[in-house]
């Protein structure tokens, strides 16, 4: 999906790559409608009054020029007609400029928050292995940044556009009305910053995405160095880190440097030469009323109608080279979301009862080294297995496998019956839970974050604390105790006990354990294996590096890898007995 990117500098030979046009992909097409939903309303009405708000310079310019024309002729009904128009005008314009203000800050706000909404429940539908290797910082920066980015230079100047577009039309219809050889004479002035501003126009869409991607490096870095806090001060490497911020933000700010000297400079052209025309239509325009070709009146006219038509001139470039930018970003990010989405639609998991059946398994995360060789098993429903090895053995990758990390393995892995690379993943995320090694914890409260924010029943909760070795925990902080960040308010084994009380809720046929009790505290550790043993009509598979013969006996099997391999395979005493790889590993530890 990269490969979509618009800024593809080079490629590896060095040559210059054209970037590809933006695909409309489904992800596209559902970001852009997010901004109009429920919302189509205020902008047909932001539109109306754009519109009515783009003629206001025409009607001054228009009054202007029958109170100069009035003076010439000494036409006293001539003046108070023209102090009647603008008696009506003024209040009116007062009106629509309000009520244009109202309206477009509320079709922006609203579409904006929607779009938001939308990307973010776009993410929540991708796959756990398709999310698990990407970049978060990303999609933090498309959430923020090119959020406000999009707000600004999309929809802000979606509606700009039409008021600047209807701007330069009524002022132009106006001076033909008045004078059509005029009218010839401001546009051939008019050619110059028309020509200037659109050939720099292109070079500020491509400085916007570079602010994008370089803000994305930022974010991702920021992210990073937060995340390591507490590593950087262990080791003394403030000063790298600073390095390493110093670097992105440097970049970044360059990024947004060029890019406002550029649209400075774009600017100060439109405006010199803006004022270029406007000194030449007066010039020409006297000479003109001298030799009696047109009144005084309308030459006030059209020096000031010029504004209408300099003024879009100049912000227009501006505006579809902000536009096209803000929808590069919404075709990244939609490119991201369309990447890997969870496969909705596929074969829908219904019953574990055949259990998980794997045939000659194989996989590897890069090509040509594999990490699990020709792995077949059948782990049958309700049963309890222990996964044993040495680190590196696979033993993760098998449970990441069954959770439908990714799909690219050969041979076949079914799960109730269903080849997992064809199932519906929503079904499997229903019928498995996953006890990792590192627990994720909400700033919330205990209880939210068992019950992940669902209604439980009372019963159902306090059984999930109970077997997960919380009671005491709760007794003495109550389950609105408040979790922190990621859990910083508590200790390593109660964050591990509230991800196995929070998979236990879940009331899940398969329990995949990864290495759950390793921050537990003997004691603990062995209670809550204990109760995952003790799981009716549950089937579990669990990492484990605790060998303990009094635990392991309990196994209805245990499975030993070996280089990704299933090295033996039998119960405890099977394996003691057959004194071979699981002896050894047994007997070393
Ligand atoms: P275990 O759980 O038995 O310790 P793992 O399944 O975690 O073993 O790892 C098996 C092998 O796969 C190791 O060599 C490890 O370095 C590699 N590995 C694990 N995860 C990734 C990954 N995301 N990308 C590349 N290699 C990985």
């Amino acid at each position: 999906m990269e490969t979509k990117a618009i800024n593809k500098p080079a490629d590896k030979t060095g040559k210059k790559v054209k970037p590809p046009k933006p695909v409309k992909s489904a992800a596209s097409r559902k970001l852009f409608a997010a901004f109009y939903e429920r919302n189509r309303l205020s902008f047909m009405l932001a539109l109306i009054l754009a519109a009515l708000s783009s003629a206001d310079n025409s009607v001054v310019s228009w009054i202007l020029g029958s109170v100069i024309d009035a003076i010439g002729a000494s036409s006293r009904s001539d003046l108070s007609r023209a102090a009647i128009a603008t008696a009506i005008f003024l209040p009116a314009y007062l009106i629509v400029d309000s009520l244009f203000a109202v309206i477009k800050s509320r079709f922006v706000h609203k579409g904006i928050a929607q779009y938001k909404t939308a990307a973010f429940s776009m993410l929540c539908g991708k796959g756990i292995g398709a999310f698990s290797h990407e970049n978060t910082g990303g999609y933090l920066s498309a959430l923020t940044n090119d959020a406000a980015a999009i707000e600004e230079n999309y929809l802000n100047r979606t509606v700009s556009l039409v008021f600047n577009v209807l701007r330069f039309a009524f002022a132009l219809g106006m001076m033909l009305y008045y004078s059509p050889l005029m009218t010839l004479i401001v546009i051939g002035l008019c050619l110059f910053p028309i020509i200037a501003t659109l050939a720099m126009g292109c070079g500020l869409t491509k400085r916007e995405k570079t602010v994008s991607d370089k803000n994305e490096a930022f974010t991702s870095r920021v992210k990073d160095l937060l995340g390591g806090f507490s590593v950087i001060k262990a080791f003394k490497a403030e000063k790298q880190a600073n390095a390493l911020f110093s670097g992105e933000n440097a970049d970044v700010e360059e990024s947004k440097r060029s890019r406002r000297t550029y649209s400075g400079i774009l600017n100060s052209i439109s405006g010199v030469s803006g004022g270029v025309v406007q000194f030449g239509i007066f010039i020409i325009g006297a000479i003109f009323a001298i030799n009696g070709r047109i009144t005084a009146g309308t030459v006030i006219l059209f020096v000031n109608l010029c504004n209408c038509l300099i003024g879009p001139i100049s912000v227009l470039p501006e505006i579809i080279a902000g536009r096209g930018a803000a929808k590069a970003l919404v075709y990244k990010l939609a490119d991201k979301l369309e990447d890997n989405q969870a496969e909705a639609g596929g074969k829908v998991i219904k019953s574990l009862e055949s259990g998980i059946e794997v045939k000659e398994l194989g996989f590897g995360y890069e090509e040509g080294k594999s990490v699990l060789n020709n792995l077949s098993y059948r782990f049958a429903a309700g049963k309890k297995y222990a996964l044993v090895g040495f680190s590196g053995s696979g033993k993760t990758t098998l449970l990441n496998l069954m959770m439908g990390a990714y799909a690219d393995y050969s041979g076949s892995l079914k799960v109730g019956g269903v080849e997992l690379k064809n199932a519906d993943m929503n079904s499997l995320y229903e019928s498995v839970s996953l006890i990792n090694q590192s627990v994720f914890l909400f700033d919330d409260t205990i209880r939210n974050n068992i019950t992940m924010f669902s209604e439980f029943p009372k019963e159902a909760v306090d059984s999930a604390i109970r077997r997960a070795g919380l009671e005491k925990v709760i007794a003495e902080r109550g389950e609105s105790y408040l979790c922190g960040e990621n859990g910083v308010n508590l200790s390593g084994g109660e964050r591990q006990r509230i991800s196995i009380a929070r998979a236990l809720i879940k009331n899940a046929s398969v329990l995949l354990v990864d290495e759950a009790t390793s921050a537990l505290d003997n004691e603990t550790a062995s209670l809550v294996s204990n109760e995952i043993l003790k799981l009716d009509g549950i089937t579990g598979i669990v990492v484990t590096h605790r060998l303990e013969a009094s635990l392991l006996k309990k196994y209805d099997a245990i499975l030993m890898l070996k280089n990704g391999s299933l090295a033996e395979v039998g119960s405890f005493d099977e394996l003691m007995e057959k004194k071979g790889q699981f002896y050894s590993l047994f007997t070393v530890q």
